[in-house]
């Protein structure tokens, strides 16, 4: 089995990462002091991990929530998009697609409760993440891309002021993001209507948590024409949705310790990772959310293997899943499959 300084060493792709949730505590350290913001007392380990033990919701509320605070200015917003690409080069990752959800970030957000001198628009949001990232592929050497989230408790226009803006930037896809549970898919399907004759992809959070997983992934698939889902935890356990994204070679972006970290699988057997690959479908695994949960891809990746779930050879396959699915022109996919010739055998 390969070590972990084995894998982080090989070039990987994570095509499912969260900005917010990849900031490490000295670039959290650095914006509160320039902001002269007071940080929690006991220390910002201290209080990710104790958020993280209190589970998802009070892992949104103060984690997140902390996280967005210093997120609210076009500065702050450029700086952790680039320290993100500082990351990505830490974990030997080639090539990732970032996404986060403007909505969190215009200094008034109601639901984180955020209320910043400055109110920025979603254009100029996505704007000073897009150079970010841009600058940061010139220092650190790695190729991004951007996905731009709607949160799914914003209402619907605010779902397509939110597709509008990202149009026309440097953006290659929009998401559906949060709370799976209470808002379905469909609430924002005029959103993702307005893609559909535009070089805009789809992806969207579907098969997560909830009672409505395999209801809100069909949603997904059919209704939304997602090119790929994120998490599609039960996505074995139901042959119409399996089917599908086989016939019409869906990327699956899977998540296995984010998942299991939320409580959301008991172990990786519940994935049936294996079984997935065995039947065709085009699986990559992701990191979601790293520094929030105090892990990095290359962990997620020796966690997966270390437990049996999937083998060396699994593991190079689900590398070319990710460049097959990525949202990349087909001759960028040329290039990055030359870069991963590594992974690739
Ligand atoms: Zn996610």
């Amino acid at each position: 089995m390969l070590t972990k300084e084995e894998i982080r060493q090989l070039p990987k792709i994570d095509l499912h990462r969260h900005l917010d949730g990849d900031v490490r505590t000295e670039t959290l350290s650095q914006l509160a002091q320039q902001e002269k913001r007071a940080l929690p007392p006991e220390g910002l380990d201290a209080y990710f991990c104790d958020a993280r033990k209190q589970g998802l919701v009070a892992l949104l509320q103060k984690g997140f929530g902390l996280v967005t605070s210093l997120m609210q200015s076009e500065e702050n917003l450029y700086t952790v998009a680039f320290e993100e690409v500082r990351n990505l080069k830490d974990d030997g990752i080639v090539y990732a697609e970032i996404r986060f959800a403007p909505q969190y970030h215009t200094g008034d957000s109601q639901y984180y409760g955020h209320s910043a001198r400055n109110a920025l628009d979603y254009r100029t949001i996505i704007r000073a993440v897009s150079q970010g990232l841009r600058d940061g592929e010139e220092e650190f050497g790695v190729w991004t891309n951007l996905i731009v989230c709607i949160g799914r408790e914003a209402d619907p226009q605010k779902g397509v002021e939110i597709v509008h803006a990202a149009s026309g930037e440097n953006v290659v896809a929009i998401d559906l993001a949060c709370d799976e549970a209470s808002y379905p898919p469909e609430r924002h399907l005029i959103a993702y209507q307005e893609t559909f004759n535009t070089p805009l992809k789809r992806t969207v959070h579907a098969g997560e948590f909830g009672s409505q997983q395999y209801h809100n992934m069909m949603t997904a698939l059919t209704l939304m024409r997602a090119n790929r889902l994120g998490h599609a935890i039960p996505l074995a356990y139901h042959p119409d949705a399996l089917d599908w994204a086989v016939q019409y070679g869906i990327g699956i972006e899977m998540c296995p310790l984010s998942n299991r970290y939320c409580g959301f699988i008991s172990s990786y057997e519940d994935l049936h990772l294996n079984d997935l690959l065995a039947a065709g479908v085009r699986l990559s695994i992701n990191s979601d959310d790293p520094a929030m949960f105090g892990y990095t891809l290359t962990d997620v990746l020796y966690d997966v293997m270390q437990e049996g779930s999937l083998t060396e050879q699994d593991l190079y396959q689900t590398q070319h899943h990710a460049i097959e699915t990525a949202f990349l022109q087909p001759e960028e996919k040329v290039a990055m499959r030359r870069i991963c010739s590594k992974v690739l055998r």
